[in-house]
């Protein structure tokens, strides 16, 4: 079949979310001639799905504190360059909140509420107006090296298959959580049935292509983040991931079928989602008192996000609950919903022995009687939630300008990795997504287009950042 495409380029960016664009956007007002292929039909990725909360931990000694096996030298870069990146967000004319907010993600991280959509709009008005080109339903199949350091890169279309030259390739494709296959075969624990929430398209292409050309792993491959959502849960569609997520659950307790706690909760809802998901079965009851709902339940997780029921919203999506004006009510309506009532009688007597059904859990912190004077006064509530999963952890290894590594460390030319490819940054502990992302964005963009303009255009490009090129 004759080939669609057979055009050349100094960087191919794979990927249209945050970090592809601003990777593409960097290198392409750099000077560099850029293609960005995007595999599904629109732009924007998670990223377009995001709470648009550009943010990270205030300073090294809190990111080691929360991400202890995290990827420290890239955390330093990110804490030292958060304020010019947020700068450079301001100065592109979207909103960005004039407040800070802090205490996200429980009382940790650092950030501002911005117009992430808008700003992805930004960044590909900037790569058109830097005479960057952009194709959107690309799947690329393979990518090889060729002669002169160069790849070539082999994709497919509806129109038909096509063969791309590069001097450079920027892998941005999300993680690879959309995947039931690399789900199983790199996250035991989660395998293949776990609920999405992210875009569809990050399906491990990333990691399968820098993979066939020798890449090295990083980070433990079985962490993601992601937030507790009912269970069972109808219309689980992009628009509702937020007001599904049960954000407050460090608020409450989480009860296993066999009337047994699994975790210590108050680490947050982020850590508690990836310590259900080794539950066998998956799904948890979460108990918590009518203060908690009308107070952490309904508050908004970010500024600008708006206020809403959580647990109204998830009894109208269909999932199991049960509420008691005291806690022997509760607990004999659980029994009735199939949770094991004499257990979970003693269990809220003070029994913190971690639930027999949650066997393979190896990181999660055990439970404390501290947790269980969360339960103050009725009504009592229990919301029946299962882990869902919007990005992984783990990821490809990469050097301090974003070049793959090798399996022995070494340097693979002119192959990148950014955003949420890259494996380490957060590791079971989470220190942001979107912040990680324009970061390691800039910083391979920069680094792709010098590959073929060299270093003092590429660094002059960099002083007129944001001007139309
Ligand atoms: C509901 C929700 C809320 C969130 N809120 C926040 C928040 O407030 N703050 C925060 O820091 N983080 C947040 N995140 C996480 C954040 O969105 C991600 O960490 C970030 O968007 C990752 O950016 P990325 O560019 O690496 O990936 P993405 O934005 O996901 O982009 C990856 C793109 O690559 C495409 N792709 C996949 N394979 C290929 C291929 N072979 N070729 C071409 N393209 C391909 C995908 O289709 C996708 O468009 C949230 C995520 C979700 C889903």
């Amino acid at each position: 079949m004759a080939l669609v495409d057979d055009s050349s380029w100094d960087v191919v960016v794979l990927g249209g979310g945050l970090a592809g664009l601003r990777a593409a956007s960097v290198a392409a007002a750099a000077g560099a001639s850029v293609l960005l292929l995007e595999k599904l039909d629109r732009l924007g990725g998670s990223s377009a799905l995001s709470a648009g909360m550009f943010w990270t931990a205030p300073d090294l000694a809190a990111y080691r504190q929360r991400v202890p096996h995290g990827d420290v030298e890239l955390a330093a870069r990110l804490i030292a360059q958060y304020e010019g990146d947020l700068a450079a967000i301001r100065e592109s004319g979207v909103h960005v909140d004039a407040e800070p907010t802090l205490g996200v993600m429980g009382d940790f991280g650092r950030g501002y509420s911005f117009d992430v959509r808008s700003y992805l709009d930004v960044l590909t008005a900037r790569l058109y107006a830097c005479g960057g080109t952009v194709r959107t339903g690309v799947s690329t199949l393979e990518i090889e090296r060729t002669g002169g350091h160069r790849f070539l890169v082999r994709t497919e279309t509806a129109a038909g298959p096509a063969e791309i030259r590069a001097s450079a390739v920027v892998l941005a494709t999300g993680g690879f959580q959309a995947s039931p296959e690399l789900r199983a075969a790199h996250m035991p624990a989660v395998g293949a049935d776990i609920a999405l929430r992210s875009n569809r398209g990050s399906e491990g292409d990333g990691l399968r292509l820098a993979s066939s050309l020798g890449a090295g792993l990083a980070g433990d491959l079985g962490t993601f983040y992601g937030h507790l959502v009912p269970h069972p849960v109808a219309g689980f569609t992009p628009e509702k991931y937020m007001v599904f997520s049960q954000y407050y659950s460090s608020h409450g307790i989480l009860v296993a079928a066999d009337g047994r706690r699994f975790a210590d909760e108050s680490r947050g809802d982020e850590i508690l989602n990836q310590d259900l998901a080794e539950v066998d079965g998956m799904t948890a009851f979460l108990l918590f008192d009518e203060e908690v709902r009308s107070t952490y339940g309904v508050a908004e997780p970010f500024a600008n996000f708006g206020r809403v029921d959580r647990f109204e919203f998830a009894v109208a999506g269909g999932a199991r609950h049960a509420t008691a004006d005291t806690l022997d009510e509760l607990v004999r309506r659980l029994g009735a919903l199939g949770v094991d009532a004499d257990q979970l009688t003693r269990t809220l007597a003070g029994d913190v022995e971690p639930s027999h059904l949650a066997r393979r859990v190896s990181r999660a912190a055990p439970p404390t009687t501290r947790q269980l004077a969360k339960l103050r006064r009725g009504p009592f509530h229990a919301l029946e939630v299962q882990p869902a999963i919007t990005f992984t952890l783990g990821g490809i290894a990469v050097d301090a300008d974003l070049s793959v590594r090798g399996q022995a460390g070494e340097r693979i030319d002119g192959l990148y990795a950014v955003g949420a490819d890259i494996g380490g940054f957060n590791n079971y502990g989470y220190a942001g997504g979107l912040a990680p992302a324009h970061l390691t964005g800039s910083i391979a963009g920069r680094a792709a287009a010098r590959r073929t303009l060299g270093a003092p255009a590429v660094a002059l490009a960099g002083a007129r950042e944001g001007e139309a090129c």
